[in-house]
């Protein structure tokens, strides 16, 4: 098998990385970098107009809403510095992945030019309503209810655990509109223009650091019909179609890697003794990120010859769960007693490595689709 980068993609990644060496504040290029933190959302909103200005931000998207249809390959390239980096483009990463192609395959054309020009140009933040009290993984479970009231929609419930929901301008939200349809069925999906009235949003403490975690609470919150993407009760397809162009998911290994790289450093370059014990967590933690860098290739491979999803996404994800989690102890191991430290790299690297196996489908539900689909195993 022959196995490397094309010289554009090198040259193309030799830009990114020197962009991002001069133009990113000094917290970011270190392993404590925090995702989600306000300050740093607030920074990804300069960013990300830079990353726009280079033609970075979108450069997958067709070039009719102003994208440079680049490959799979190309913008695996670009994730992969972001993400080792902590991620700068913070809730940018979702407009552009998902919730932009979204609206490009399912918007009207007053909303694709309405949403879609914001999202290109860097300065737009969404957030995604999907979880609820008594649906996560279960999200077709969903009771949020949305009633037609002549041109709008009168939206009742809550959804919980939405990040950056209190500094969002808009929420790509799954609401039921058909009572009586069960699950999947008489599913909607309205994108609702944020702060509304009736709508309140109660920011949440949560163990994975300083990641803007909320709660928000719809009390006749009036959307109108026009804002609805796709057709009424059909957006569990809508959605389905969404994070399908999500596929593999945030490049979680690269970021992995890159501390790993930093725990050796700081102990090489403190003369710190290696023992056996950590020269093993050191083996199986870099063993895990290039198991899981290799099958998220598989999967960007798929990708860029237009193959359909497959369980080789859900075995990258699991396996990306697993890098995190086993550098997080390698971290543990090498670091010694400054692991007790709030805010340690250590410390940074096992809420990391909580927030990966629980967000956007938890670890045991991708262990049990692996199973099922790629396997071929009765449903458990
Ligand atoms: C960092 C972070 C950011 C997030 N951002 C958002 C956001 O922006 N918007 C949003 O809507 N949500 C967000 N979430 C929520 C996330 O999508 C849910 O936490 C996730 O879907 C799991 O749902 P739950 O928390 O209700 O857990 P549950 O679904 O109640 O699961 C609890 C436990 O049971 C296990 N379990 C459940 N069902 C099964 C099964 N069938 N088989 C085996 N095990 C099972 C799970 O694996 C888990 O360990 C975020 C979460 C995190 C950690």
């Amino acid at each position: 098998m022959e196995f490397g980068w094309e010289s554009d993609h090198l040259a193309y990644r030799d830009d990114v990385v020197a962009f991002l060496d001069e133009e990113l504040p000094s917290h970011w290029h270190g392993a404590t970098a925090v995702l989600g933190s306000r300050e740093n959302v607030a920074y990804s909103r300069r960013f990300a107009g830079l990353l726009a200005e280079r033609g970075w931000l979108t450069p997958h998207w067709p070039s009719e809403y102003g994208g440079e249809e680049a490959s799979p390959w190309m913008l695996a390239a670009l994730g992969e510095e972001l993400w080792s980096r902590g991620e700068p483009r913070g809730p940018q990463y979702m407009n552009a992945n998902w919730i932009g192609p979204s609206i490009m395959a399912h918007g009207t054309p007053e909303q694709q030019s309405r949403y879609l020009p914001p999202i290109s140009a860097g300065n737009v933040v969404w957030c995604q309503g999907f979880s609820e009290p008594d649906s996560g993984t279960d999200l077709a479970s969903l009771r949020t209810r949305a009633e037609r009231d002549g041109a709008e929609y009168v939206v009742n419930g809550e959804k919980i655990w939405t990040s950056y929901g209190d500094v969002a301008e808009h929420c790509y939200l799954l609401v039921r509109t058909d009572p009586q349809s069960e699950r999947h069925q008489g599913i909607s999906v309205l994108l609702v223009d944020m702060p509304a009235d009736g709508l309140e949003v109660n920011t949440i403490p949560g163990v994975v650091g300083e990641h803007s975690f909320n709660e928000l609470v719809f009390r006749d919150v009036r959307v109108p019909v026009e804002n609805r993407l796709g057709p009424e009760h059909e957006g569990w397809a809508v959605v389905r179609e969404a994070l399908s162009f999500e596929r593999v998911g945030a490049p979680r290994w690269a970021r992995a890697a890159f501390v790993l790289n930093e725990a050796i450093e700081a102990a090489l370059s403190a003369d710190r003794k290696l023992d056996e014990v950590a020269l093993q967590a050191i083996g199986v933690a870099k063993s895990a990120c290039e198991a899981a860098r290799i099958l998220s290739y598989r999967v960007i491979d798929e990708r860029a010859r237009d193959l359909p999803p497959s369980p080789h996404g859900n075995m990258a994800r699991a396996a990306m769960v697993q890098a995190e989690r086993l550098v997080a102890e390698a971290c543990l191991t090498i670091d010694g007693p400054e692991t007790l430290a709030y805010g340690s790299r250590a410390d940074h690297q096992v809420r990391k490595s909580l927030a990966a196996g629980v967000a956007a489908g938890t670890y045991e539900v991708q262990l049990n689709l692996i199973s099922r689909l790629h396997l071929g195993l009765p449903k458990g």
